[in-house]
């Protein structure tokens, strides 16, 4: 449900810290890529943590420049140190939403790993996928926020049985100073960071922050003890800007194409 996401987390150093300090806090999930260039600080930080593998839930996602999801998926396992990923997502639909995913399921059938699923997939891309898919997909991974409220998106994944996951639930950084934001945590004695998390957990996703900061990571996991009510839940609603679209990002934020 709640994990930790390294994206622009410096390989080395700032990145094993931070996902140690994640696994010793509690979190199970870690979110990484191999654009990212920290799989190796991630493998080291959770062999070094003392917890067992089969209790972490690690993905990682296919770089979609390469050209084969297995291949890849093989030198990811040997970054990460360990001998299966639990989810492997295409990162985002470049070249079109179907030509990598016979080799998703080659690295699915090869027990390289548990699941495979996609990330940055629109409603329609999923559908392309469903029409040519042995197996399914089983999370997309998605830009998801008050601000980015994709409702039809999730609500189309829902009926094709894919689990929407939550990318930038802080909108990487932006939206914690947002005054209406900031007002329903002050009403609800939570920071912004803790009520933007569980806006996104009681709707259902799986969400994915970032930090670096040990005290930071902590107070994001803290979000299980207290409920948004419905009336501060429609307020972060109204702050959506995409219309509850189920495209996964306006044509100008595709920085693929
Ligand atoms: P988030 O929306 O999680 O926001 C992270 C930013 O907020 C950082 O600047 C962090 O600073 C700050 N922050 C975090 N917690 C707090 C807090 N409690 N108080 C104040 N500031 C805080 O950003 P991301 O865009 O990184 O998204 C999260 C994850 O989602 C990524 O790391 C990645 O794993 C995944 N992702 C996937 C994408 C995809 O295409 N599939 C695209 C983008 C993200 P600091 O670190 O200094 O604490």
């Amino acid at each position: 449900m709640l994990g930790l996401g390294v994206w622009q987390v410096r390989d080395g150093r700032e990145c094993e810290r931070a996902v140690a300090w994640a696994l010793e806090l509690g979190y199970r999930l870690i979110d990484t890529a191999q654009a990212y260039g920290n799989e190796s600080s991630v493998g080291r930080a959770i062999r070094n943590s003392g917890v067992p593998r089969e209790d972490i839930f690690l993905t990682t996602k296919f770089y979609p420049g390469g050209k084969d999801p297995r291949v890849e998926a093989e030198k990811s396992l040997a970054r990460l140190g360990t001998d299966y990923l639990d989810l492997y997502l295409i990162h985002w639909p470049q070249g079109g939403p179907t030509w990598a995913w016979a080799g998703m399921e080659a690295a699915s059938e090869a027990g390289l790993t548990k699941g495979v699923g996609i990330s940055n997939f629109g409603a329609a891309e999923l559908q392309e996928l469903l029409k040519v898919s042995q197996i399914q997909p089983a999370v997309n991974q998605i830009l998801f926020s008050p601000f980015d409220y994709r409702r039809a998106l999730v609500e189309a994944g829902a009926d094709a049985g894919v689990v929407s996951q939550a990318y930038s639930p802080l909108g990487t950084g932006r939206h914690l100073g947002d005054p209406a934001v900031e007002r329903i945590a002050s009403a609800a004695g939570r920071t912004p960071a803790q009520v933007l998390i569980r806006w996104a957990i009681q709707k259902g996703l799986s969400v994915i922050p970032k930090s670096t900061h040990r005290e930071r990571i902590e107070a994001n996991f803290d979000v299980f003890d207290f409920e948004l009510d419905e009336q501060s839940i429609s307020a972060l609603d109204s702050l959506d800007t995409t219309h509850q679209t189920a495209d996964a990002l306006a044509q100008r934020q595709k920085w693929w194409s």
